[in-house]
C-alpha cells in the first residue's frame, strides 16, 4: 500500500457516533471498533489527536429552561465521559493514550497544555481532548478546529453517521445530493450542516481541510491514505 497522506490527523468523533444505533449513551462495541481503527492508524505511523463530542448524553443548546452556560458545562462534562470510555478501550488494546481536559479535573485527566499534548503526539501517544474548548456557547466542532490548529494537524477527519455533506437532509429528502468537494465559504453561505459557522470559519482562517465521511474502520484508514471519500471541505 502507498504511504499515508498525513503525518498528524485530528479525528473528531461526535457523541452520537459513540452511541451506535440507540442514539444515546455509550455503545461499547462501537467504541471498541473506533479504538481498533485508531490503533490501525497508529500502526501505520500517523499521529492521532481526538476530540470527542457529548451529544449522546447532553446538548446545551437543546436543554430547555436551563441557564445556557450551566447547560453547556453539563455538555462539556459529558464529553469527558466519552473521552474516558475511548481511552479505556484504547488502553485495553495496548495503545498508549492521554486524556487532556479543557476544564481542570486533575484526578481524572491531565489539564490541557498545548506543549504537553504535542509532546505526547510525538511520543506516539493518542491524545484525547475532553471538555471541548472549556467555554460555553462553543461546540466540540469548534474545539476540533481549535485543537487541530494548535496541534498543527494537517486535516480534520469528521467521522459521522452520514457518508458526507448533502444539500439537504438525506434522511428526510430522497433526492438530496451529496457533495464531493466544497469550499468553507459555500458551507457557511449555504448553511450546510457540516460544522457550525464558528468552527468552519476557524478552519477557513487557518486553512485546515475537513474530510467528512461515515464512521467505519475502513473509512478512517482510507481518509488517512488521502482517498477521496465522503466530502472534502477546503
Ligand atoms: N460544549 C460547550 N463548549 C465547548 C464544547 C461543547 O459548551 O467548547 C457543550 C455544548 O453544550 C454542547 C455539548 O457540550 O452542546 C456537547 O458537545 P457537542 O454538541 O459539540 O457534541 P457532538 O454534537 O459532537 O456530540
Amino acid at each position: 500500500m502507498d504511504k499515508p497522506k498525513y503525518k498528524r490527523v485530528l479525528l473528531k468523533l461526535s457523541g452520537e457516533a459513540l452511541a451506535g444505533d440507540r442514539g444515546i449513551g455509550i455503545n461499547n462495541e462501537v467504541v471498541n471498533e473506533i479504538a481498533v481503527a485508531i490503533k490501525k492508524v497508529r500502526e501505520i505511523g500517523v499521529e492521532v489527536a481526538v476530540v470527542v463530542g457529548g451529544g449522546n448524553f447532553w446538548r446545551g443548546r437543546t436543554s430547555e429552561g436551563m441557564d445556557r452556560t450551566t447547560a453547556d458545562y453539563i455538555g462539556m462534562l459529558a464529553t469527558v465521559m466519552n473521552a474516558m470510555a475511548l481511552q479505556d478501550a484504547l488502553e485495553n488494546m495496548d495503545v498508549a493514550t492521554r486524556v487532556q481536559t479543557a476544564i481542570e479535573m486533575r484526578q481524572i485527566a491531565e489539564p490541557y497544555i498545548r506543549r504537553k499534548a504535542v509532546r505526547h503526539l510525538e511520543k506516539e501517544r493518542v491524545v484525547i481532548f475532553g471538555a471541548g474548548t472549556g467555554n460555553p456557547y462553543f461546540s466540540t466542532d469548534t474545539a476540533a478546529a481549535l485543537r487541530a490548529a494548535e496541534m498543527e494537524s494537517e486535516v480534520i477527519l469528521l467521522a459521522k453517521n452520514v457518508d458526507g455533506v448533502y444539500d439537504k437532509d438525506p434522511k428526510v429528502h430522497a433526492d438530496a445530493i451529496k457533495f464531493d468537494q466544497l469550499t468553507y465559504l459555500e458551507v457557511i453561505q449555504r448553511e450546510l450542516k457540516v460544522m457550525d459557522s464558528t468552527a468552519t470559519s476557524l478552519c477557513m482562517d487557518n486553512q485546515i481541510p475537513i474530510k467528512v465521511f461515515k464512521l467505519t474502520t475502513e473509512n478512517i484508514l482510507r481518509a488517512v491514505y488521502g482517498e477521496n471519500i465522503g466530502t472534502t471541505v477546503e
